[in-house]
């Protein structure tokens, strides 16, 4: 019966009627890299109503601590799917992260983030790295209990449920048999950590069993670490811990060629978001420079979700050509591999130009 719903989950029928669409510029790169990739949708043809909220460090300094305003509420749960570019959360101080309330207020239990190098278009050391982590998304330590003990001694709980663990680790199987991928690997540290990761591991291997079909391998989480890192051509899917998962994608994404180009799925049961995995880069903000292909690629699962696969394929194929094209943003920029560096804009104007 779960499983029944989690692969019937993994995309929505066909419609043929506009598809709301909950949508939040976001911080610093944020509004340039949705301009690009709105402008980008709708050039396709993409069969979308977008609904502008309101979130994020705008929110917060107008007084409203929750960082979201009732209105963004109410138009995220007409719509139940959200298209968001990266907010700003302060360091070691302040409010409370915005992606983790949403994600845990909205239950979105996985994040999906794929990761392929594109040799030779795109320089990486990896050429044939193509690997999907599968990040759980509500628990762990980002459940967020943090306790001050006293000034010098602080704590945070780590949190790992039973169900939890079933959810994300029967949807990286699913995933993985919908998709034909042939591995899922399993990262814990069960050696230090016996019940929290223990658990993670244990019903790991007891759902593993359940699917013959697919390859399971379970690695201690430091040196799973490094072996993606040199060898990510090894990994096929990916499943992990909250805060593991974080690290091990943003390393999988800069080493395919940039953090800049990843797109993530916040999955839930009757609701979905799809964002870029990177930050807000405030150090590049306002300058037209960020590459939108993360926030892009979050676009084109999100139209596939949708039911609108033909039209995320036009997307897809655009942007692909024009990165073989050598157009290239910035941080991809290589002497070698591109063609012209372009601005944020540029970039997307040659996207619809290939569409
Ligand atoms: P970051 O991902 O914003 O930036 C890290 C580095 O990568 C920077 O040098 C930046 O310029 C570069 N970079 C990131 N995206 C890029 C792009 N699209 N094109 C070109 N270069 C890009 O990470 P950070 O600096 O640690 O965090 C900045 C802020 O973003 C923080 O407030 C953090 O909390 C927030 N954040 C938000 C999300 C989210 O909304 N989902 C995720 C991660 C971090």
């Amino acid at each position: 019966m779960e499983a029944e719903l989690l692969s019937g989950s993994f995309y929505r029928n066909k419609t043929d009627k506009k598809v709301k669409i909950a949508v939040a510029q976001g911080d610093g790169i944020g509004p340039e890299i949705m301009d690009a990739t709105l402008k980008i949708l709708e050039a396709a043809g993409a069969n979308i109503e977008a609904n502008f909220i309101e979130l994020g460090e705008q929110v917060y300094l107008s007084g409203n601590t929750s960082g979201i305003t009732t209105e963004a509420w109410e138009t995220i749960n007409n719509a139940k799917i959200i298209l968001k570019a990266p907010v700003t959360t302060p360091q070691g101080k302040g409010y409370k992260s915005l992606n983790v309330t949403l994600r845990k207020s909205l239950g979105l239990f996985a994040n999906v983030r794929p990761v392929t190098a594109l040799y030779p278009y795109v320089k990486t050391n990896f050429p044939n790295m193509d690997v999907v982590i599968v990040r759980e998304n509500e628990e762990d330590l980002y459940a967020g209990i943090e306790h001050q003990q006293t000034d010098d001694v602080v704590q945070c709980l780590k949190l790992i449920t039973r169900p939890g663990c079933e959810r994300i680790i029967r949807y990286a199987f699913e995933y993985a048999r919908a998709f034909g991928r042939k591995k899922v690997t399993c990262m814990i540290k069960d050696n230090i950590m016996k019940l929290t990761d223990g658990l993670f591991h244990k019903v790991f291997l007891q759902i593993a069993a359940e699917y013959p079909d697919i390859i399971n391998e379970s690695q201690i989480i430091d040196i799973g670490a490094a072996h993606l890192a040199a060898h990510p051509e090894r990994y096929d899917v990916i499943v992990t811990s909250n805060l593991y998962g974080d690290i091990i994608s943003d390393i999988a994404a800069e080493i395919a060629g940039s953090v800049g180009m990843a797109g993530s799925s916040n999955i839930g049961k009757n609701i979905a978001m799809f964002e870029a995995i990177h930050g807000s880069a405030p150090d590049i903000a306002g300058q037209n420079i960020a590459n939108p292909s993360g926030l892009l690629n979050a676009a084109i699962n999100m139209l596939a979700y949708i039911g609108q696969p033909k039209i995320a394929d036009i997307v897809k194929n655009a942007w692909l050509t024009t990165l073989e094209e050598g157009y290239h943003t910035a941080d991809i920029f290589n002497n070698k591999f591109s063609i012209k560096k372009v601005s944020t804009s540029e970039f997307a104007t040659a996207v619809i130009e290939r569409i």
